[in-house]
Formats: structure tokens, sequence, C-alpha cells
């Protein structure tokens, strides 16, 4: 515990200080250090009043040459003072008689503030300054003054105060350096202990654009072991999966074989390779962890299916997941139509099968008589007992939250071993991310898409426009093809959601009589949206009116044109996923944004990105760059995310240095329990395993 004393032992904090620091998310004199400043001021220099320009934050000194109190909009105090180069004048809204008494003529003053103009000349509005009779101020500071991030109701000087004496306790030796001598040295980090030292008290000649850019070696260092201790209790959590081991699952190939043999088509080259990764995987006795990253259409589904009859065909049972109803179900037909004609038997197990059939189902998977297993997160569930669960896949795993990716590690033969998993996810995933939030799974990307796809052209028009554009709608449904039409609303209202595409529908079904129009939301029941759905499939319907639940995985080849409303309330990978529903044909499919006006400079950005581009490793770097991991992620991943020091855009290149240094501690298990303990305390965000 030396290492993290709680901040209550600190001079002058006491419960009330302590809620605050809090908020702040300080508990320890160690989070205290790791509080870095925002930024800095220069209160090392006294500045000539003559060389001043607005907008700096500096000292200056001077005489006192009037001080007057005038009633203009505001009654207030105005002194001007000279230094010789210049005057300026101070403002003062609020003052006591003393401070005015303080504030008189001829007294020698210096003060710190920003300079702003004003209506006679450069003013400092309510600077903190000490007046004196004679001219021997207190010195100027030594090193750079830090400004830290605040919460309501506490002062900078007290957190200056606070870390000041945090720094003491620092300098007599309780944060111990963990990163060894060598690995220091090789990568030009600093000891820690000077890295916060600078820091908090930098140099005078300090340079403070890189400060604030973050990227001062004393920075850097910091970042690069907190990125060290997310990675190395990612590798803790892999090395405990992958010792309690697996079972061995060699191809055999005979359900693979006539499997691949019955599809009406073959396999592209990315779906080869993949494949031969993950088959080699199962090979092993150690747990497969591996992610497979693939866009939409990329034929992920097939991957997953081989997979799974591996595991059978070694005579154990598979798991498959999906995030919803629709698109579990939508699995659980492909593999039924797949898979019996082999004589694999398939349960289903989603939150609507109930009673007797579910019981049935249970029994089956209980039993082992169920060799394929497909559902929803249903499959979480206590009551399912898996007879020899070898393989479990789980598809859009953005979706489900690492704590999920976990608990379902447990749900394994007897507890003893774990099963192999393939997890997939339809949202392609920046590099610096794989690297960070997935540091556990090995990676397998399929780059390609079945051939005959033709591209979705994408296009950006006002909301003003929508006469065209439902007639663009009008005549492609006339040529037989099918629409969605897509209504956005904030995420977090979805009720709203809902009624504005039941009067986007009511609209719709008014202005375009003669076709056959649905509708589906997130607040109808899991039947009657299947229903729907299915109508879609079938072509009974022209024209489908959605909220953003089509947003995975559904499949419709015909469907060839996307409206998009408010395009501009999505991400950019959410908005790839929408849009990658059409295309799936070999007609030529449209996308329409319909965006409403005035757009941000950012909202231009992000949908010029969506018009530019269909590659979603692109989509995915720029949403990165936009709005940050924990969007990028989802917000169920963000738990893990949440960096103290590190930004993974400005110190994404770090990571794969992390990674190397992460593989050389690993004969070291007291210095990596060390380092994790420092950043991530106890493990708590990782679900306790
Ligand atoms: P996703 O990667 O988005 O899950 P799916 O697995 O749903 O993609 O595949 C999309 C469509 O492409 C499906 O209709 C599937 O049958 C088809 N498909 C998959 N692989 C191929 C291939 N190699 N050649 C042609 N079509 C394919
Ligand atoms: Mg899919």
């Amino acid at each position: 515990m030396s290492s993290a004393t709680d901040i209550i032992s600190l001079k002058g904090v006491g419960a009330a200080l302590a809620l605050k620091l809090e908020r702040l998310g300080i508990h320890t004199i160690q989070d205290l250090l790791f509080h870095l400043p925002l930024r800095y001021q220069d209160r090392t220099r006294i500045l000539p009043i003559g060389s001043l320009r607005p907008g700096d934050e500096c000292v200056i000194q001077g005489e006192i040459r009037a001080s007057d109190i005038v009633m203009g909009k505001r009654r207030s105090l105005l002194c001007r003072i000279q230094d010789g180069t210049g005057t300026l004048t101070l403002r003062f809204f609020h003052f006591s008689a003393a401070q005015k008494q303080q504030l008189s003529t001829g007294k020698a003053i210096r003060c710190f503030g920003e300079v702003r103009p004003g209506p006679s000349g450069l003013e400092m509005v309510h600077p903190e300054y000490r007046a004196s009779t004679s001219d021997d101020l207190t010195p100027v500071e030594e090193a750079l003054t830090p400004v830290y991030p605040m919460t309501e109701g506490l002062q900078q000087n007290r957190v200056r105060s606070l870390i000041t004496q945090a720094l003491m306790w620092l300098e007599t030796g309780h944060l111990p350096e963990l990163l060894p001598e060598s690995l220091r040295q090789r990568w030009k980090l600093p000891d820690l202990r000077d890295a916060l030292l600078y820091l908090h008290a930098p140099p005078v000649d300090a340079d403070q654009h890189l400060l604030l850019e973050g990227r001062h070696p004393a920075q850097r260092r910091l970042a690069f072991e907190e990125l060290l201790a997310h990675h190395l209790t990612l590798m803790k959590l892999r090395h405990r999966v992958q010792e309690s081991g697996a079972p061995r699952l060699p191809y055999h190939g005979q359900l693979c074989t006539p499997f691949l043999e019955q599809l009406p088509f073959s396999l592209t080259q990315a779906q080869e390779r993949v494949s031969r990764e993950v088959t080699a995987d199962l090979n092993k006795a150690i747990p497969m962890l591996r992610l497979v990253q693939g866009d939409v259409g990329s034929g992920k589904t097939v991957v997953a299916a081989l997979a799974a009859l591996q595991a059978v065909e070694n005579g154990f049972q598979a798991a498959v997941m999906a995030p919803t109803e629709i698109l579990a179900e939508q699995h659980y037909i492909n593999f039924t139509q797949w898979m019996e004609p082999l004589g694999v038997k398939i349960a289903w197990l989603a939150g609507k099968v109930k009673g007797k059939q579910r019981l049935a189902q249970l029994a089956s998977i209980a039993d082992g008589s169920a060799q394929i297993v497909v559902g929803t997160h249903a499959l979480f569930q206590d009551e399912v007992r898996f007879y020899n669960l070898g393989l479990a896949v789980i598809d859009e795993q953005h979706r489900f939250g690492v704590h999920q990716r976990l608990s379902l590690r447990e749900k394994g033969r007897d507890g003893q071993k774990t099963p192999h998993q393939l997890i997939m996810t339809a949202t392609p995933i920046p590099r610096t991310l794989t690297m960070s939030a997935y540091a556990d799974l090995d990676c397998s990307i399929i780059d390609e898409l079945p051939p005959g796809r033709t591209p979705v052209s994408t296009v950006v028009i006002a909301d003003s426009r929508r006469d065209q554009v439902i007639e663009r709608v009008r005549a492609a449904c006339n040529e037989g093809r099918q629409a969605y039409w897509v209504c956005t609303l904030i995420e977090e209202s979805e009720a709203l959601q809902c009624q504005a595409a039941e009067v986007a529908e009511a609209t719709l079904r008014e202005l375009l009589p003669e076709l056959r129009i649905g509708l589906v939301h997130g607040r109808m029941k899991a039947q009657e949206k299947a229903d729907v759905m299915q109508c879609f499939k079938s072509a009974e319907l022209d024209l489908l009116v959605a909220t953003t639940v089509i947003e995975v995985g559904v499949d419709v080849p015909n469907a060839s044109v996307m409206i998009i409303e408010n395009p501009e309330r999505l991400g950019l990978s959410q908005l790839h996923q929408l849009r990658g529903r059409v295309g799936r044909g070999s007609v030529e499919s449209f996308c329409v944004l319909m965006y409403h006006a005035p757009l941000s400079k950012q909202g231009r950005e992000r949908l010029a990105v969506m018009r530019e581009t269909t590659d979603g490793f692109k989509i995915a770097e720029k949403d990165l760059e936009l709005r940050g991991p924990g969007e990028v992620l989802g917000t169920r991943q963000t738990g893990m995310m949440q960096f103290r020091i590190a930004d993974l855009q400005r110190d994404g290149d770090l990571l794969e240095r992390v990674r190397q240094v992460a593989a050389q501690l690993e004969q070291q298990p007291d210095l990596i329990e060390a380092v994790t303990r420092r950043w991530l305390g106890q493990g708590e965000e990782y679900g306790h395993v």
C-alpha cells in the first residue's frame, strides 16, 4: 500500500476536500501525482509593459500612478500602472475599502494576469497582485506554474499546495521506479521521479509547446508505462485463459468438405486464409483467442460455419452468438439450411424461445444432442449448460462487452478446459485499438469482398430536397428494387426514434401510395420485427422504414437503395454498417445521406468521408480521429479504455514498443504485478478473472 497512500494522510485534507478530489479521480497520493497539469503559466519573468500583447498571461511590475473609482456601467476601481516602458490599467469590479487603500498612488505593485485590450489601452481584469511601499517585492517563481484540471469548489492554489506535499512524498522514495534501467536507456525514457517532478514544476526553459501537446519525453514516459500496464493486464487475462487448456479439434474434413462442396460459391482467398488460421488454432490444446475482422459483406458467416463444423467433426459442440434476435435468427436459418443436409443438429436459443420449446432446447444442449447452438446473449445465462462446448463464436463483438467476452470463457466443459473462441466484428477496428483494447486476441482480417459486388455510390443531400429523394425511391421501387429508409435520432431516446420512424412511415405511405411499405423499430416485439424483416426479404415489401435496428447483419441482396435521414447524428462506423446493407447484389446500389442543414464543419467533413470511401478501415480510422476510442468501440468497451495520461491517438505510436517490452517482461511476474497494480488497481475493471 506504500506506493498509493490515501490522500487523507496529506496535511489539510479532510473529508470535504477528499470528496472533491474524488470527483477528479484522485484517491491516493499517487493519483495526485498522476494528475498532470493542463498547461503552465510563466511567473518566472517580469515582462516590460511595453512588450505586452493581448492574450499574454504574465507577470508585470510597476508603480501605481493613479487609482480611481469610476462609475460607468459598473462601478469599478481602475489603477494605472507604469514601468518605464509603458502603462497598463488594472480593473477591479469587486473590491473592498482595504483593497482601495492598498492600491494607492505611489505604491510598487507586481501583478499576474491575462492582458486584454480595454477602452484606453491594455488592461488586466482582477489580476493576482502584491502591492508594497518599497520595491522589494517577493521574488518571482523559479519554475513554471502548473494549471491543473479542476472541479467545482476547488482552487488551483489548493491543488498546487497538495501537489507540493505529494512531490515531497515522492522525493522520499515512495513511488519506486518499475521500469528496468536497461529498458529505459534503450527507449530513452526518463526516470519516473524525474518525469513527475519535471511535469509538476518544469524549469523556466522547458519547451512549453511540447508540453502542451503532451509530447514531452516526461509525458511520453508516463503514457508508456500506463499503456504497458493496460497491455500487461490483457496479457495476464490471456495467459490465465490459456493455462486452462482447450480440447484439440484437428481438421478431419468429413463435414467441412461436403459443406464447402454444396456452397453455391467458392471461398475468396481472404476467407481461405483466415479459415486456415482458425483451423491451425483449433488444432492446438490451448484455447484459440482470435478476432476476425471483415467489412460488412466480406463473408464472415462461412468462416464461422467452418470453424463450428470442425468442432462438431471432433465430437464437440459449438455455440454461435449474435447480439440481436434478428441477426441470431438469420444465422440460425443459414446454419440450418447449410448443415441439416449434413446431418448436423442445431439448437436455437433466444429470449423469445419460451416454455416447452425452451426446455427442449436446453435439454438438447445439455445432453449434447444439439451439436451447434445458435442464439443471442441468452446463451450466457446460467441455466444454459453445455454438454461439451468446444468452440464459441461471437458475432459482432463490439456489442458485447469485455465482461461478456470473459464470462463466456467460463462456460467450458467442467470448468476445466476453456472453449476456443472466435470473435467476429464487422466494424473494422483501427490498428491502435486492436493493439490496445484487443491485445489479448490474435487478429485475422478478411480484406476482400466476394466477387460480383458493385460498390455503393453515396450522395450527400440536404433534407430541403426531400421531394427529389422520394421521387428517386419511387423510381427505384418501380424498377423492382427494394429500399431502406432509415430514421436516426440521438441514441439516448429510443422512444423518440421509434416515433420518428412511425411518422416517416405514415408520410411515405401518403406520398408513395403505390408502394408496399413496412416498418421496423426497436420497440416492436422480436417476433413482429422478424416478421416484417421476413416480408422484406421475400420481396413482399418494397420499402422498409426502419430505425437503426437494421444496422447489423440483415442480408437482403435485392435491396439496393438506402436513404439515411440525419446521418450527421451517427458515427461514421455506424453509417458504414448501415450502408453495408445495400450493395449486396449485382445491381448498382446507392445510399443517400439526407442531412439537416446547417452542418458543422466536422459534420461536413464526416459526411464527405462517407461519400469518398467505402473502405471500412479508412472510415474507422477517421472515426477514431474525430470521435475518440470510446465512441468507436461502443460505450461498453470504454471502461477499459480510460487512460489517465495516455491518449491513443497521440501515443498510438508507442504501442508497438509497449508490445515488445511486455514480451520481454514475461519472466518477471512481480514486476508485471507492480506495474498493473500501480495503474489499474486490483483489476476491478476487468471483472475479477
Ligand atoms: P458478413 O461478413 O457481413 O457477416 P455474410 O457472411 O453475411 O457477410 O456474407 C454476405 C453475403 O455474401 C451472404 O449472402 C453470403 O452468402 C455471401 N458470400 C459469402 N462468401 C461468399 C463468396 N466467397 N462468394 C460469394 N458470395 C459469398
Ligand atoms: Mg455477419
